[in-house]
């Protein structure tokens, strides 16, 4: 019982933060059709029916959105390195630590989720420029132009 109820704590938490509803599936177990209700009851709208995206490369699109995923994988790195939670434990601390360092930042949640993969499973890469020691996410950009966005510099 107790596992059902962390379970359950667990999605509110989630769908607090706009996670998808699959995602929220996928972490929990808790059926679909339950989700999107709860969803409904906390937000007064239904979730949006977008699919997950597939990989960082297709979060990246314009310099904006590859410094919030950047900004984002920073946030990661620091939260999983201090942490001894659950992966979608220091998920959400990583995430919460984005939102409160960079507010503009559009970076959503199941984007978020999505650039943890990507980490977790070595698909993308952070790294630190050799010339301006300023942060860069490697293998993240569909052109893979690996620039340095501060001094320009190839990496
Ligand atoms: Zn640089």
């Amino acid at each position: 019982m107790l596992k059902k109820y962390q379970q359950q704590t667990l999605a509110i938490e989630l769908l607090n933060l706009h996670a998808k509803v699959k995602i929220v599936h996928q972490e929990t177990g808790i059926p679909i059709k339950l989700l999107r209700q709860t969803y409904r009851q906390l937000h007064g709208q239904s979730p949006s029916r977008g699919s997950i995206k597939f990989s960082t490369r297709g979060l990246t699109g314009n310099h904006c959105k590859y410094k919030d995923v950047t900004i984002f994988a920073v946030c990661f790195q620091v939260a999983s390195t201090k942490s001894t939670e659950g992966e979608i434990q220091t998920l959400m601390t990583a995430f919460n630590a984005y939102k409160k360092s960079y507010p503009s930042g559009q970076l959503k949640f199941s984007d978020a989720w999505v650039v943890a993969q990507d980490i977790k499973d070595k698909k993308i890469q952070l790294s630190k420029c050799p010339q301006c020691r300023s942060w860069v996410l490697l293998k993240a950009r569909e052109d893979l132009s690996e620039r340095c966005s501060v001094c320009r510099i190839h990496l």
